[in-house]
């Protein structure tokens, strides 16, 4: 026995969640390496692996914890939590969560495990929950179009900046920020301005605009402080010089005040996070970006729009893809990939099941509260600053602030402690009658009015002139499912209508699609993890802290990292946030003037992207036809730039799935020129147990917590980019300007500031990557390697009699993922590697990653987490597609009217009067055995792309339009 299999045996004694985890038991595992011609796992690591990568050291992790002892140990961190009435407010609000979109949505693995739906024909269910949720936010701002969500509130406000920059046809660099927006959002600004060469002036836009020339300026609406103020005389001033107004607006204020939209904004963000998703210290919530339709083109993160399917039929897909990230590279202008699907979906949902009158009611009775508050403050002698107001106040008590919110504290009530002078609140969705009078207790030191008595004397705080006259979410959606049995059943239908893991596998490479396990995803959902404010005192926050510490600590066991900050919300906004580090690292040593960053060309489009966010200039670095990075002409661009060198960005194992032997010496090479090496570590899975980012050169890293560390995809989002640095970076970490103490490590000469709106991002996920090392340990996370490496391996050796395999490494051997070549075959007959994706679906597939990093190739990822019986299912699947190729190309098969070219196949073509295909209809919908158990119908056919572009429809289109397509 080796050494992994005999610890794998101890395992087992303790616990079977490694076993669990893993997909293929003992005996498949030795068939799988028997037909690789090996018979251990460390010796397929041996020949797969490079030496020199090879880690020496152990992971210092604790010992593994069973399914049973991971949750008691959650539960204990969730208990040292105190979840208090927040009043904080600043852009996070408490909301109740209907029960049936937590149970059949955000428990729900058929939602949460879902992909990105690059594959629309098997995403339509989830990608019409994300048209409803644009239509929602069309509506209640007021605009003409809006995205499928950003990652946060600040971030959003930052990409409208850099649109606007884009866009205006002022010529200014300044762009102006009103005080009174949140602060975080203030300080993710600063940060993006940076590099970008933008002016920010902050001030008061009613007399601070006067004289100075920008290109736009970002109101808040309501502001932070609560007022409400009439934006259109600022819009006007701005528009005079040719600038754009962005407004970050709440949303469930905007069911009661005039719509942004109204006042002549030309872009609206914010958080959805008041619409059903919980407060989660921090996220993952969904932001919102509306804007004009002259700018769609301009729009960042992705746009669902309608089209057609091959048969006529309304069918919904990403629209204007070529604008996508990975496509533009050094031209990009946002770096977004995973956003916040399911958070957008849930919030959209929200909507759908209150309708326009049930949020207006919610609205109307927080507003109502508010204003019973505001005559209760006045009665005892303290004066509301803001005359104006939906569900904030800012109270004056001079010089009694700390002491009334200390009081508030000790009743359970977080507040905001503005200054010494001034305290906010802000109501909500939970806040009862109960709450105001105990608040009110706590301004009066003793007993006070009841909320009964003061009903009389309400305050209303909605001018005249701003309350809401237009009508919103007319649409039939918003009013068919108040029911929560018609919820449910539309909710089932929608997740019917897709492909996620509960399906079958998805073996997108560079994306892996692992197991996420109950026991990882049960605590995101305790109130104690769910219900925290962001900003709510640290000492409330204990559990959480030892969490994150945890947590940090397992990241650097594992990466050889010495320090981590858990702030980036995804893969790219960790790229972003390790470049700047490394900008902040070569300006403290008066090393300004470095700014040239060397990227491979088979680098994921984000790190192009990336860096041109951090205000670097790319220099594309070669690769050879082995899909390895040209050394030599790496070497020479590094020593041609060596004054300017930042950094290089690298992916490892590299983007075509192979562990270069090359990689300690290129990241030497780029040391020698005085350069800092970030590492693309969006795909660990290949790594751990083997080797560390932070042993073989890598300075910074991140790691995709929801590719690797298995939070789940979200059908796009949510994800976690934390990243590792090395301990000479540590000091330049993101900070926060609300939650003091997120980098320990800061020193005087500062940090980068701030990245995401939340000082730990979206914590609420995190126990999920806590709960899978807990449950691992070091050799469960080791033997998932060897077994990721296994199952690609096994996919690749399979495949490559009817398929090339392009790019093994040495030994011929792939590492975790393995791209296959449909280029000679598209030559030879004209079938293209979209034909062979779409017909997967007719065989229950979602299609391998597409044209990535590759154009007309598949990459296969199976991941640890799949058993040989459904690998072999899919491996069945892509060598009877070859077969259906073979023969077009032999001509047996019309070179047009042919399977692949037909695919998918849906229900509709089943039922026709007439069948007209030239191959039988067993063949179309059941081409494998056994398949009439569980079949998958796809609900629309192939999708045209192109129609849907050329004629952009990104509103949820007519009911009658889903009535004709059902019949
Ligand atoms: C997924 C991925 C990214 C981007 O991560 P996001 O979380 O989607 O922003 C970057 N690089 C590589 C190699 C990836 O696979």
């Amino acid at each position: 026995m080796s050494d992994a299999e005999r610890s794998l045996v101890e395992l087992e004694a303790k616990d079977d969640f490694v076993r669990r985890h893993i997909g293929p038991g003992e005996p498949q595992i030795q068939e799988m390496l028997g037909s690789l011609g090996l018979d251990s796992l460390d010796g397929l690591i041996d020949k797969t692996v490079p030496a020199a990568i090879r880690s020496a050291s152990a992971m210092p992790l604790p010992p593994v914890r069973s399914e049973k002892e991971a949750l008691e140990a959650m539960r204990a961190m969730a208990d040292k939590n105190q979840v208090m009435v927040s009043m904080i407010g600043m852009g996070y609000s408490n909301t109740v969560v209907p029960g049936v979109i937590v149970r059949r949505v955000l428990e729900n693995p058929g939602w949460y495990t879902a992909y990105t739906p690059y594959q629309a024909e098997v995403s339509q269910g989830r990608l019409e929950a994300l048209l409803n949720y644009q239509q929602m936010i069309i509506d209640l701002t007021g605009m003409e179009l809006a995205n499928a969500s950003l990652l946060d509130e600040a971030t959003a406000a930052a990409e409208a900046m850099a649109m606007a920059h884009r866009v205006a046809k002022s010529k200014s660099d300044s762009f102006f920020v009103a005080a009174d927006c949140h602060p975080q959002t203030l300080a993710v600004l600063q940060t993006r301005a940076r590099p970008m060469g933008i002016d920010l002036i902050v001030g008061d836009p009613e007399t601070g605009l006067a004289g100075k020339e920008v290109f736009g300026a970002l109101l808040q609406y309501p502001g932070s402080f609560g007022h409400v103020r009439d934006l259109t005389p600022v819009i006007e001033k701005l528009h005079e010089q040719k600038a754009l107004a962005v407004v970050a607006a709440d949303l469930l204020a905007l069911t009661m005040i005039t719509p942004p939209g109204e006042m002549g904004a030309d872009v609206v963000v914010g958080t959805a996070q008041r619409f059903g998703v919980p407060l989660g210290y921090g996220g993952p919530h969904a932001a919102y970006f509306a804007t004009r339709d002259a700018y769609k083109r301009s729009v960042p993160g992705r746009l669902i729009g309608v089209s057609v399917d091959a048969e006529g039929r309304p069918a919904l897909r990403m629209a204007l893809q070529t604008r996508e990230q990975h496509i533009r590279r050094e031209k990009a202008t946002s770096n977004i990939c995973t956003a916040q699907v399911l958070l957008a979906i849930i919030a959209g949902l929200y909507a759908t099941y209150h309708g326009p009158d049930g949020l207006t009611t919610i609205a109307g009775r927080v507003h109502r509260l508010t204003g019973i508050l505001a005559a209760g403050l006045g009665r005892l002698g303290f004066a509301v600053e803001n005359e104006t107001f939906f569900d904030t106040l800012s109270v004056s008590a001079p010089g009694k602030a700390e002491a009334l919110v200390a009081a508030a504290c000790e009743a359970g009530i977080n507040l905001r402690l503005i200054d010494g002078d001034r305290i906010g609140m802000s109501l909500d969705e939970v806040t009862t009658r109960e709450h105001v009078e105990r608040l009110l207790g706590v301004f009066a030191g003793g007993p006070a009015a009841t909320a009964e008595a003061l009903e009389g004397e309400a305050v209303a705080g909605i001018p005249g002139g701003l309350r809401r006259q237009s009508e919103f979410l007319t649409h039939p959606v918003f009013h068919l499912y108040h029911a929560e049995t018609e919820m449910m059943r539309y909710l089932r239908r929608l997740q019917a209508k897709d492909i996620a893991l509960d399906r079958s596998m998805i073996a997108l490479g560079s994306c892996t699609m692992k197991l996420n396990a109950t026991t990882e995803m049960e605590p995101v959902t305790w109130s104690e993890f769910s219900d925290l404010h962001p900003f709510a005192p640290l000492e409330q926050a204990a559990g959480y802290r030892q969490l994150f510490e945890e947590l940090e600590g397992m990241l650097c066991a594992v990466t050889g990292f010495d320090a981590i900050s858990l702030q980036p919300n995804a893969g790219s906004q960790g790229e972003y946030a390790g470049l700047m580090t490394i900008c902040k690292y070569h300006e403290s040593r008066g090393d300004t003037h470095r700014d040239i960053c060397l990227i491979p060309s088979s680098a994921h489009g984000t790190n192009p992207a990336s860096a041109t966010m951090a205000g670097l200039k790319v220099v594309v670095v070669a690769c050879d036809d082995q899909g390895n990075v040209d050394v030599e002409d790496l070497k020479a661009k590094a020593e041609q730039h060596r004054e300017n060198l930042a950094a290089l960005m690298v992916t490892y194992p590299s983007t075509h799935g192979v562990f270069e032997e090359a990689i300690r010496d290129i990241c030497a090479i780029i040391h020698d020129n005085g350069g800092q090496v970030y590492m693309d570590g969006a795909n660990l899975n290949a790594l751990l147990g083997v080797c560390k980012p932070g042993e073989i050169g890598a300075d910074v890293s991140h790691m995709n917590l929801h590719k690797t560390f298995c939070i789940p995809h979200g059908g796009g989002g949510p994800g976690m980019g934390p990243i590792g640095v090395m301990a000479h970076l540590a000091p330049f970490l993101p900070d926060h300007p609300v939650v003091p103490g997120v980098n320990p490590a800061a020193g005087a000469a500062g940090t980068i500031g701030a990245v995401s709106a939340a000082p730990w991002g979206s914590s609420s996920i995190l126990p999920i990557s806590w709960a899978y090392i807990a449950m691992m340990g070091a050799d469960g996370l080791t033997r998932a390697t060897q077994l990721a490496i296994l199952n690609a391996n096994y996919i690749a050796a399979r495949l490559a009699p009817h398929y090339p395999v392009l790019y093994t490494g040495q030994n011929g051997m792939v590492a975790h993922e393995c791209i296959i070549d449909f280029r000679p075959i598209k030559e030879a007959c004209g079938i293209s590697v979209e034909d062979v994706a779409k017909r997967l679906v007719d065989y229950g597939f979602h299609a391998p990653t597409m044209s990535f990093p590759v154009a007309d190739t598949l990459m296969i990822e199976p991941t640890e987490s799949e058993a040989k019986r459904e690998i072999d299912r899919f491996c069945d699947a892509m060598i009877a597609i070859r077969h259906e190729i073979a023969e077009v190309e032999s001509g047996a098969a019309d070179a047009g009217n042919n399977v692949l070219h037909n695919a998918p196949h849906t229900h509709h073509l089943l039922m026709a009067e007439t069948w007209d295909r030239p191959y039988d209809k067993q063949r179309a919908f059941f081409p494998l055995p056994g398949m009439q158990e569980d079949k998958y119908w796809p609900p629309v056919a192939r999708i045209d792309n192109v129609a849907g572009d050329r004629n952009l429809v990104c509103t949820c289109p007519p009911m009658e339009a889903y009535q004709q397509a059902a019949e």
